[in-house]
């Protein structure tokens, strides 16, 4: 796919999904100015949402909410150019923006050697990206992969106030009860979902794994973006 897009973008000049602007070098996914935008802002950041003396678990955070992970990753800004690249991979599934974010994403390997990760876990989605990141990282950084969340209904309700909204994540997304789970208390997870909007998603998913038995400690959460709007002062 990769090689088709070099072949087609040396023919035809290809539009940088961000600015628009025809793409000369044959190569390049994005254009110079928005590739240099991206190798400055898109690496992998951390959130520690854990007390700074140490582990404390299920601690209420300034919005008043428990958190039941340690620590949350993230690649960037949901910003008008991430916006931009994004959209392209999720709802048009373009491979070459999908083999771009990637590529970004990949560095994460690191840090799952670090934290001696043992399952890379997607949550669910009704979109194929979510699962094709998650198998991709999970080989890149040798490490399993097993999905074990479900949603029961793809229908989501944006109308309803955050309580509620919350209410019916609990409801629709379960451990699939035809998976067997296979880690145990010894094992570390991370969690995989492409953005952060409240964090009641993640929470919850995180939530139902400490309901199996494995420490909040253990459960680190990965995004691709963070909207701004949600930014977690602490
Ligand atoms: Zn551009």
């Amino acid at each position: 796919m990769r090689i088709l897009h070099h072949i087609i973008n040396s023919i035809l000049p290809y539009e940088c999904p961000c600015c628009e602007s025809d793409l000369i070098e044959p190569t390049a996914r994005v254009c110079p100015k928005c590739g240099d935008y991206f190798h400055q802002s898109l690496k992998i950041q951390t959130l520690n949402m854990t007390h700074p003396g140490g582990f404390e678990p299920h601690r209420r955070m300034v919005d008043d909410r428990k958190f039941f992970f340690k620590s949350l990753y993230h690649l960037g800004t949901y910003e008008v150019h991430e916006k931009a690249i994004f959209q392209k991979a999720k709802f048009q599934d373009d491979a070459v923006m999908q083999s771009y974010i990637f590529s970004f994403l990949k560095t994460f390997a690191l840090i799952t050697q670090e934290l001696g990760t043992s399952y890379i876990i997607p949550a669910p989605s009704s979109k194929p990206l979510i699962g094709n990141f998650t198998r991709r990282l999970a080989k890149h950084c040798q490490v399993r992969t097993v999905p074990v969340f479900k949603k029961t209904r793809n229908r989501e309700n944006k109308t309803l106030d955050q309580f509620s909204r919350y209410r019916e994540i609990q409801r629709n997304i379960i451990l699939d009860p035809v998976k067997n789970i296979p880690f145990t208390s010894h094992d570390r997870v991370i969690i995989f979902d492409d953005l952060w909007t409240t964090g009641a998603t993640m929470n919850h998913l995180c939530k139902l794994l400490v309901d199996c038995g494995i420490p909040a400690a253990q459960i680190q959460c990965l995004v691709l973006f963070i909207r701004p709007r949600n930014h977690i002062d602490l």
